[in-house]
């Protein structure tokens, strides 16, 4: 894995002028399928910039965050820069960052935020991108701005419409947290979507590597799945009525969550490995099953053809129309052990 680059003289400058931090900001409701870090005002503000922006994150809890080297824009995070995933790095040198620095001087867990810039930079050099993260462990003396991102400044120039942003785009925040980083690497390293470079191939990404035997199409992984990473499409009819279904994984969207793995109710979902970032990035859908189906002669749900035509809850209700369907672990008469048989005691025995 590659080093993060680490910067920096030693810190001698007087007490920090930088703002007070009254709160964090918020990029909206939490149904917005936006990423909640409070950088979604920053990754706005960025491309609408008439010049490159070399910008440096500095935490929540920095005492001096307005002193340091000169010439950078100082946004100071709402947080501690160890919790930011390496994917915030990749969309803020997507969003077009010229440089980015991320100070760590007064950081309470260097050696974690120092990982999470080597995981970026890692994916940074395996994709094929110029651009890299540096870590300053070091401050400076020069006393400069610091703003909030939720507070970001208009610029003069293009108030006045002389030079506005040429950018309009940003990357787009879906939910997934590998989507994010593939998005962001498409756009520092677009040849990575077609023919992702071998390194790629070496990073083992978060999402799972599944293989599905015995699927009969019943949708519930699917349902299940938070970041809606399965999906279940289904062909045109077959002359019998029946229809193909194709159960496929976006492993752009999987995280490895293993819900799908406990809520099929045929064991069909394995584990089999992990993903790597060159499957991630690569975009396109992988195939995992293929069931012929119908649909329940009673409540439409799909049930594979061939079989008796009617789903399992359905079964169960017309081989027992007053019981309830109770599953084996569930505590309770239905699942009961049977009392021990003892034979009767004879009169008189001790
Ligand atoms: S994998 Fe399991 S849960 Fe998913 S559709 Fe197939 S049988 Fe249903
Ligand atoms: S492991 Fe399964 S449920 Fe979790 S994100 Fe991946 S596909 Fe979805």
């Amino acid at each position: 894995m590659t080093a993060p680059t680490v910067t920096g003289p030693a810190h001698d400058g007087p007490a920090d002028d930088g703002p007070a931090h009254d709160g964090p900001a918020h990029d909206g409701p939490a149904h917005d399928g936006l990423a909640h870090d409070g950088l979604g005002p920053l990754l706005r503000w960025l491309p609408r910039q008439p010049d490159p922006v070399d910008l440096e994150l500095v935490c929540a809890e920095h005492d001096r965050p307005g002193r340091g080297r000169a010439g950078r824009t100082v946004v100071q995070l709402d947080g501690c820069a160890a919790t930011l995933a390496p994917s915030v790095h990749l969309e803020l040198l997507a969003a077009g960052v010229s440089s980015l620095t991320v100070r760590l001087d007064e950081c309470l867990a260097p050696e974690v935020a120092l990982g999470v810039v080597d995981q970026a930079n890692a994916l940074l050099t395996a994709a094929g991108a110029t651009v890299h993260v540096v870590a300053e462990v070091t401050g400076g003396v020069r006393r400069r701005v610091v703003h909030r991102t939720d507070d970001l400044p208009v610029p003069r120039r293009a108030v006045l419409g002389l030079r506005p942003g040429t950018r309009d785009a940003v990357v787009p925040r879906p939910v997934a947290d590998p989507a994010r980083a593939a998005t962001a690497l498409r756009v520092l390293a677009p040849a990575v979507a077609t023919s992702p470079p071998a390194a790629l191939s070496l990073l083992a990404a978060p999402g799972a590597r599944l293989e599905v035997t015995g699927c009969t199409g019943c949708g519930t992984c699917v349902r299940s799945c938070p970041t809606a990473a399965l999906s279940l499409r289904a062909g045109l009819p077959h002359p019998d009525g029946s229809v193909t279904q194709v159960l496929a994984l976006a492993p752009v969207d999987c995280t490895g969550c293993d819900e799908c793995l406990t809520a099929c109710p045929e064991d069909a979902v394995r584990r089999v490995g992990e993903l790597t970032w060159a499957d991630v990035v690569r975009d396109g859908l992988v195939p995992l099953a293929e069931v012929r189906t119908v649909e329940c002669r009673r409540c439409g749900a799909p049930v594979p053809a061939g079989g008796g035509g009617l789903c399992p809850v359905c079964a169960f209700r017309r081989s027992s129309p007053f019981g309830s369907l109770v599953f084996p672990e569930v505590p309770g008469p239905q699942n009961a052990a049977p009392a021990p048989t003892t034979a009767p005691r004879a009169p008189g025995a001790a």
